[in-house]
């Protein structure tokens, strides 16, 4: 279970294992007020040449582990929301990549979305491909995921 909360990457990085986390008020799968510390996970963000440790929660109640994920980034992504979105409006109006980040991973990004566009929203879809993306975020998909 992952809970997204707004984590200072930058004091995160600073801080390590001694940044204040918020802790959740209650277990997402059962409610419950309990919440004990679970240590750490270790993830790769954009900026940060070392793995930034995320704070693990454990409920005792009904053994779900909690994972708190920076808000603005997806689930197993280390680029800010706001830069993939970015990538795949100039590649679709001009048909260039962001500089600083690698053609691959904005290739990756811009094919994944090609074909959840074409999985959801189906051929039929004509508003392209930055709207795609807006519409599948809105139904809570990450829209360059590769699993579908
Ligand atoms: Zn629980």
């Amino acid at each position: 279970m992952v809970m997204f909360f707004v984590v200072k990457l930058k004091d995160l990085f600073e801080k390590q294992r001694d940044y204040p986390w918020q802790k959740p008020d209650n277990c997402p799968c059962c409610n419950s007020q309990r919440l004990w510390g679970h240590g750490f996970a270790e993830a790769i963000f954009d900026g940060y040449d070392k793995p930034l440790l995320l704070k693990l929660y454990r409920c005792p109640d009904c053994g779900c582990v909690i994972r708190i994920r920076p808000k603005g980034y997806f689930k197993r992504f280390q680029a800010r929301v706001e830069t993939i979105r970015s990538s795949i409006t100039l590649k679709s109006k001009s048909n260039r990549w962001l500089p600083g980040i690698s053609r691959t991973r904005q290739g990756h990004w811009f094919r994944a979305l090609k074909k959840r566009i074409k999985a959801y929203l189906t051929e039929t879809w004509v508003k392209g491909v930055v709207a795609g993306f807006d519409y599948l975020l809105q139904l809570g998909q990450v829209p360059v995921s590769r699993s579908i």
